[in-house]
C-alpha cells in the first residue's frame, strides 16, 4: 500500500485527512450550489500562525452572521488546522478554514434543516502578486464593476460572493494591469479580490470603512501605524483621490502590505514604492516574530 501523498497540501473533510487534490465537496452541498458558506484564511509563516486568534474569532462571527455552524469548539478547528499544517510539513501555509451550509433533507428547502459541514485545508503560502509584482508594485485598474452591496451580504462575513470581483478582475488582466478594485454605488474604492485597500496622503493612511471585509491585515497596518504614531482614517475614499494619493497598497493575508505603483496605466505619486509602504511592510514581516501575534505550529 502506498503512503498518501500530502506534499502539495492536506485537506479535512466529513472526518478525516486527505491529500488537497482527493478533497471535495459533495454536489448537492449548498456552499457550492449557493455559494452558502463562511470562511477565513491563517497564514504560517515560519513555523508559527500568524494572529491566529483573531481568524478564529472573524471565523465564528461570519459563521453566526450567516448561522452557520461549524459544530466545533476553537480549540478542535485548531487542532485540525495544525494538523493539516504537519501532515503537509508546511513551514509557510495558507491556511483555509471553512463552514458550508451541507443540504437540507431530500425535498426540503429550508436552510434550517441543514446539516452545516466544516472542512479545512493547507496548501503552501499563497502570495497575491508576484516577486517582480512586489519589487515594482501592482498596476491595479479600478473597475466599474460594483462590489456587491452590504445590505444585500455582508461583506464583513468572509463569503464567496465573488463573481463580481472575477469578472472585475477578468476585466482588468485583459487589459493588461495586475488586478481590480471594485468601488461602490457613489464610485468610492471598497476592496478587491482577496484584498482591503489604503492611499498614503501627506503622511496619513486612509482607508475604506464600509462595504469591505475587516481584514486582519488591515487591522494589523492600522496597528502599527498607531505604534508609529502615524494617523488613519477609515472612511470613504473616492476613486480619484486613491489615483491621486501620494503612495497606494493593498492589505492581505497573502503577501502583507502590496505596493501600487500605477492607478488605471497611470503613476500613483513618483511611480516607485513609496517609502511608507516599504516601512509598513517590514514592521508587518517583523512582528511574524513577535510573541504577542505568532502561535508556533507543534509539527
Ligand atoms: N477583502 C476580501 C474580499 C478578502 O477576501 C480578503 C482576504 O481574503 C481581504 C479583504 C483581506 O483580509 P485579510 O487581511 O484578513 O487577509
Amino acid at each position: 500500500m502506498t503512503l498518501p501523498d500530502y506534499s502539495q497540501g492536506a485537506a479535512w473533510q466529513r472526518g478525516s485527512y486527505v491529500p488537497i487534490a482527493q478533497a471535495s465537496v459533495p454536489l448537492t452541498d449548498w456552499g457550492f450550489l449557493r455559494s452558502d458558506a463562511a470562511y477565513d484564511v491563517v497564514t504560517v509563516w515560519d513555523g508559527a500562525f500568524f494572529r491566529l486568534d483573531a481568524h478564529l474569532e472573524r471565523f465564528l462571527r461570519s459563521c453566526s452572521r450567516f448561522r452557520l455552524d461549524p459544530g466545533r469548539s476553537p480549540e478542535e478547528i485548531v487542532a485540525i488546522l495544525e494538523q493539516c499544517v504537519r501532515l503537509a510539513g508546511l513551514r509557510s501555509a495558507y491556511v483555509e478554514m471553512l463552514c458550508t451550509r451541507g443540504q437540507p433533507p431530500w425535498g426540503s428547502r429550508d436552510p434550517r434543516q441543514a446539516a452545516n459541514q466544516f472542512y479545512a485545508f493547507a496548501v503552501p503560502y499563497v502570495w497575491i502578486a508576484n516577486e517582480e509584482q512586489r519589487r515594482r508594485g501592482l498596476d491595479v485598474r479600478i473597475s466599474g464593476v460594483q462590489r456587491i452591496p452590504p445590505a444585500s451580504v455582508d461583506p464583513t462575513a468572509k463569503n464567496y460572493h465573488w463573481n463580481d470581483m472575477t469578472m472585475g478582475l477578468l476585466e482588468a488582466l485583459d487589459a493588461g494591469a495586475d488586478t481590480v478594485l471594485l468601488t461602490d454605488a457613489q464610485g468610492n474604492v471598497v476592496e478587491g479580490p482577496g484584498f482591503n485597500v489604503f492611499a498614503v496622503r501627506a503622511g496619513r493612511l486612509v482607508t475604506p470603512r464600509e462595504g469591505v471585509l475587516e481584514g486582519i491585515t488591515r487591522r494589523t497596518v492600522m496597528e502599527i501605524a498607531q505604534s508609529q504614531g502615524i494617523a488613519v482614517e477609515a472612511r470613504a475614499l473616492p476613486a480619484d483621490e486613491l489615483r491621486g494619493a501620494d503612495e497606494a497598497f493593498l492589505s492581505t493575508s497573502g503577501g502583507g502590505v502590496l505596493p501600487v505603483t500605477r492607478i488605471d496605466g497611470e503613476t500613483v505619486g513618483s511611480g516607485e514604492v513609496g517609502a511608507m509602504t516599504q516601512r509598513l511592510a517590514e514592521t508587518y514581516w517583523a512582528w511574524h516574530r513577535d510573541p504577542r501575534y505568532a502561535t508556533p505550529v507543534r509539527y
